[in-house]
This record gives structure tokens, C-alpha cells and sequence, in this order.
């Protein structure tokens, strides 16, 4: 039989947020979604907003919660650059300050916790695919780093608090993920392509197109979170999720555009500071731990993108709103 939980999502109205608190509401555990609404949308939550077993709560993370629940999810943090690099500091903060905040109250509370890393820790890889023994190529003081140090520094105050608190922790470090509900104006490939696609803009490559990225949709992801959460509790990670199918980018742009059917041209920009060349997902110790992998094929995700973004485009939809 299914327990019901109290379950809380920082960051739970953001893309992959507010995917997972649907998911969980759906199980019939009882979830607190935090949110300062940064990145994330009230209209995201709206659907589960009434709901006995869903509370919408705004706030910061970077200030203490006093709350009791049984377990974390840490989704908090922008996570497309335009956005995180928008106030940096900030960004460190939500990641560096908030974990502590967060890991404080799992301390007291005897939750579970589980931290949504990245994998922006392995920074410009030199190995290919990353696996989870590997220790990443980060510059420290370049604009990525307010992100990926962020991120890297929270991983350890997990590590820790496991080692010093006993705390039960989860670290999953998420590969690229799209989706509905991606903000389309948030500067990632996904909803940036289909966007320009649909408005017949030119498609904006950065650099010459060969740097490869790996997606997976949000439906799988989502599983791989609930997965790693359920974990027994000496499985503290790091460990990976993602969709190995590794795709360049300038090849992405052609099957965006072949599926929007649109005569759109390809627009070369110039390169991103520190943008990593290459990023693939070695899955085999998720797949081992919890017999987890995607099942959305790229092609049948962006299908269902590209429908999400033209229902949003649609007369009298406005993409903007709350
Ligand atoms: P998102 O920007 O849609 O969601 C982040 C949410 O966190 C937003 O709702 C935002 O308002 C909220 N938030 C930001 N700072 C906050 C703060 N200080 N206090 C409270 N709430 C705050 O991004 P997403 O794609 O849904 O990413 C969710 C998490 O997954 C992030 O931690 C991100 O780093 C991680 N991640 C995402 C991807 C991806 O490809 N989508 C890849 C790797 C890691
Ligand atoms: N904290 C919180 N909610 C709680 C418990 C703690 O937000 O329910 C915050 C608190 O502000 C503290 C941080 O978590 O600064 C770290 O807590 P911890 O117990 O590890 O450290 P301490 O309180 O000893 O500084
Ligand atoms: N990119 C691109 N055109 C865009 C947006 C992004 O060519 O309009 C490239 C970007 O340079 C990077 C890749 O697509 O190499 C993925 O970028 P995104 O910001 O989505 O994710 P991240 O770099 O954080 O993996």
C-alpha cells in the first residue's frame, strides 16, 4: 500500500517542479510547494491549486523554513543561463545558502532530501560520456561558474551533512531536460529553436552547430527523481539521469525545423563564454540502482513540445502571463 507523505518542492512551480508535484499530488501525498516565482509561474500550479493535498507557499529559500514534512526535493535555482546569470550572486546564494537552509530543516524534521544537480558540474567535460566518478572542468571565475560552483558547493553540503548529520540524501545530477511549460523566452535551445520555428525567425545556432547536448523529456525525468528518491537510504549519489542520445546542435535545428514544417533559416551566432562542447549522460548506475532509463525518444518529445508551444502561441494565449 502506498503511504502518503508530506512532501515538499522548492522551486515547485518552475518546468521540472511543477511536473513533479503534479506526479506527486497524483500518488496522494500531501505536497508543500515553495516558490519565490523567480523563473517559476503560478499558472504552472494553477491545475493543482484547490486540491486537499497541494499548498502553494512563496518564498525564498535562501531565508530559513520552519515546516514539517517527510521529504525534500531542492528544485530551486534558475536553471537556463539567461536566467542565472541575470543576478548572479544571487544564484550562489539559492544554491549554496538555500541547500543549508534546506538541509537544517532535514536535520531537524528527519527528512529525506534530495538535491537537484546538474550536469553543469562536470563543467567542459574531457570525458566522454560523463560518468559520476568523474571530477568535471569548471572555470571557477568565468559566468557559468555562479551556476555550476553553486551547484558543485551544494553537492558537497550534502555530502557532508550525510557524513556529519547521518542526514539521508539523494544527489541526482539532471542532464538537459525539456518539456512543456518551459518559459519560452528563457534562452534554451529547446524553447528557443521551436519558438523561432513557429514565428518563422531565423533559427539562432551559437557557434558552428557541433557542440552536442543530450535531452530527455520531462515525463522521464520526473520518474528518475521519484526513482532516486526511493532509493534505500545508503544510496546518497551522486548519480546521473538523462537521455544518452546525444545530438548536435546544428542537427537539432534541422529536426525542429523539418517538424514545425517551417522555411525557417539558420542564423550563426557567436559562442557562448565557456560553453561545453560536449555533454552525454553514462546512465548505467541509475539504470543499475533503480532500473530506471527514458522511454520519450527525442523525436516523440519534441513532438509534444512543439504542440505545447503552439497551443501557447495560439490567438489570445499569452506567452508572457503569470
Ligand atoms: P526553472 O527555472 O523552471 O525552475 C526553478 C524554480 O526555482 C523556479 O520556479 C524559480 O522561481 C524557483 N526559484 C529560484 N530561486 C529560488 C529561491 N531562491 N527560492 C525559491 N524558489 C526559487 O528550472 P527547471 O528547469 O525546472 O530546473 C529545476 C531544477 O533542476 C534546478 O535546480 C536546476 O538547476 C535543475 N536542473 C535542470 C535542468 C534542465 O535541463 N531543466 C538540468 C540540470 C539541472
Ligand atoms: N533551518 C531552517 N529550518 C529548520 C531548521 C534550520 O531553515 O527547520 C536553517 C537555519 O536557519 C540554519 C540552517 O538551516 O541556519 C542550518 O541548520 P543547522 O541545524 O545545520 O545549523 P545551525 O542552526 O546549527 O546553524
Ligand atoms: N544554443 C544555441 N542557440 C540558442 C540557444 C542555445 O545554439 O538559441 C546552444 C548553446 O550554445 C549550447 C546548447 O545550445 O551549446 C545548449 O544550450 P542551453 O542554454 O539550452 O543549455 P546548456 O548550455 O546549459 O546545456
Amino acid at each position: 500500500m502506498h503511504m502518503e507523505k508530506r512532501i515538499l518542492v522548492s522551486g515547485g512551480s518552475g518546468f521540472l517542479g511543477s511536473h513533479l508535484c503534479e506526479r506527486l499530488v497524483a500518488q496522494g501525498n500531501d505536497v508543500l510547494c515553495v516558490d519565490n516565482y523567480f523563473t517559476g509561474r503560478k499558472r504552472n500550479i494553477a491545475h493543482l491549486i484547490g486540491k486537499p493535498n497541494f499548498e502553494a507557499m512563496r518564498h525564498d529559500i535562501t531565508f530559513p523554513l520552519y515546516v514539517e514534512v517527510d521529504e525534500i526535493y531542492n528544485m530551486a535555482c534558475p536553471a537556463s543561463p539567461r536566467h542565472y546569470q541575470h543576478d548572479p550572486v544571487q544564484t550562489t546564494k539559492t544554491s549554496v545558502v538555500g541547500a543549508i537552509n534546506l538541509l537544517g530543516l532535514a536535520k531537524r524534521t528527519g527528512a529525506k532530501i534530495l538535491q537537484a544537480s546538474t550536469s553543469e558540474i562536470y563543467g567542459d567535460p574531457d570525458i566522454h560520456p560523463q560518468t559520476e566518478d568523474y571530477w568535471g572542468n569548471v572555470n571557477t571565475i568565468g559566468p557559468r561558474a555562479c551556476y555550476d560552483e553553486g551547484k558543485r558547493c551544494a553537492e558537497t553540503l550534502f555530502s557532508d551533512y550525510h557524513r556529519q548529520h547521518d542526514l539521508r540524501v539523494k544527489i541526482v545530477r539532471i542532464f538537459n531536460t525539456y518539456g512543456p511549460r518551459m518559459l519560452p523566452d528563457d534562452g534554451r535551445v529547446v524553447s528557443n529553436f521551436i519558438v523561432q520555428a513557429l514565428n518563422e525567425k531565423p533559427i539562432t545556432v551559437y557557434g558552428e552547430g557541433k557542440q552536442t547536448r543530450s535531452f530527455c523529456y520531462v515525463d522521464d525525468m520526473v520518474d528518475a527523481l521519484m526513482a532516486v528518491m526511493a532509493t534505500p537510504d545508503d544510496v546518497t549519489g551522486p548519480v546521473n539521469a538523462g537521455n544518452p542520445e546525444e545530438v548536435e546542435i546544428g542537427e537539432l535545428a534541422r529536426r525542429i525545423t523539418d517538424k514545425v514544417g517551417a522555411a525557417a533559416s539558420i542564423e550563426y551566432q557567436e559562442s557562448p563564454v565557456d560553453d561545453p562542447r560536449r555533454r552525454c549522460p553514462d546512465i548505467s548506475l541509475i539504470n543499475k540502482l533503480t532500473g530506471w532509463s527514458p522511454k520519450v525518444p527525442l523525436s516523440l518529445g519534441l513532438d509534444r513540445t512543439i504542440s505545447y508551444f503552439r497551443d501557447e502561441a495560439a490567438p489570445g494565449a499569452s506567452l508572457h502571463s503569470l
